[in-house]
């Protein structure tokens, strides 16, 4: 399990949380973030605080420490940034330098959704002419030519 806050994190949390509701002070927010220390892992902490500190009516950051909405976290949902066929990776669909930064070709190489879009097209087109060929085979070899008899 992930630990709790560490003291530093604790502390750069009260700022960014001062930053997010300047109502609150700095040393009340590292003392709420101390008492609720024990109630939940590190990150799951940050995310309650934050919510705690953005929801209008919570005039003191003591709410942090308290059972509360700001412990339930809401459903999201996530908008990738708008990234063109040709850089976005067919198998994780993030962009080239975050899909190599990722998986770094461990778990798949980057493929462009273009390159994958046009190597399909590649592949189908290729079958129709290998169809075509095995077609016109076939009529080739139902038709009997009959060899021509010399006549003497
Ligand atoms: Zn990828």
């Amino acid at each position: 399990m992930i630990g709790a806050l560490s003291t530093k994190q604790q502390f750069l949390l009260s700022k960014f949380l001062n930053a997010l509701n300047e109502e609150w002070d700095i040393a009340g927010i590292e003392a709420a973030l101390g008492r609720a220390r024990e109630m939940a892992p590190g990150p799951e902490l940050a995310c309650a605080a934050i919510r705690a500190a953005v929801t209008v009516g919570n005039r003191t950051p003591a709410v942090i420490a308290l059972p509360g909405p700001h412990w339930r976290a809401a459903p999201v949902t996530v908008r990738m940034p708008n990234v063109r066929s040709g850089e976005r990776c067919t198998t994780c669909s993030h962009p080239k330098a975050m899909c190599r930064a990722l998986y770094d070709d461990a778990d798949h190489r980057f493929m462009s959704v273009a390159e994958a879009r046009r190597r399909m097209l590649d592949d189908e087109s290729q079958r129709v002419v290998t169809d075509g060929i095995r077609e016109s085979m076939r009529a080739r070899q139902s038709t009997r030519f009959e060899t021509p008899v010399e006549e003497s």
